[in-house]
């Protein structure tokens, strides 16, 4: 295990924010766009608003999402109604997800939002990451259950729900006690050293 550097407070700026979002995504090989602009997620927000699964407006200006290895963020990179730290976390969750073989096409997405088993395996990964990102920035732990309960927003069921919950509980434990879950935190403390 490599020695953890002190994180805690090093992204207090959206200066820092963006300057980390940036070498996350380059890491990564991703690009990051606006989302609410953009005409894939407006396709998209129509499209989960059309099946019932999200109305359009709350995707458009809540939820980030990639596609293949094009990060689309509900706010631009900068000053925003979101904490430096959560930018960063959100750009570390969709980095995951760049990570896991997004797929560029939109009727990936559409299986993805309508089998929520498939959609729970791919939204642990990416939430341990934003946990232990979150964690090494602000010393503020998410609570396992809270976190995974997240998933409600999309359908996900309660049992997919509580297997999830476990999973993000292990990484709890494992963060509290020194270990290191993702390698988006080797990427950010370079960009801020
Ligand atoms: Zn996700």
């Amino acid at each position: 295990m490599s020695k953890l550097v002190d994180l805690v407070g090093k992204v207090k700026t959206s200066a820092q924010a963006k300057r980390v979002c940036l070498a996350l995504a380059k890491h990564y090989g991703a690009t990051i766009q606006y989302g609410p602009t953009s005409a894939t997620v407006k396709t998209l927000a129509a499209a989960l608003d059309a099946i019932g699964v999200k109305d359009r407006e709350t995707f458009l200006y809540n939820c980030a999402i990639t596609v293949g290895d094009v990060i689309y963020l509900p706010f631009k990179l900068g000053p925003s109604a979101w904490t430096p730290a959560q930018q960063v976390c959100i750009v570390a969750h969709e980095c995951q997800h760049v990570k896991q073989g997004g797929d560029a096409h939109l009727l990936f997405w559409l299986r993805y939002f309508t089998s929520k088993a498939h959609m729970a395996v791919f939204e642990v990964a990416a939430l341990s990451a934003e946990m232990e990102v979150y964690w090494r920035l602000t010393g503020y732990l998410f609570d396992a259950k809270n976190l995974a309960a997240s998933l409600s927003w999309y359908g996900v069921g309660k049992k997919d729900i509580a297997v999830c919950a476990k999973h993000l509980a292990i990484v709890e434990n494992t963060l509290q006690r020194g270990g290191e879950v993702c390698d988006q935190i080797k990427v950010i403390a370079k960009a801020l050293a």
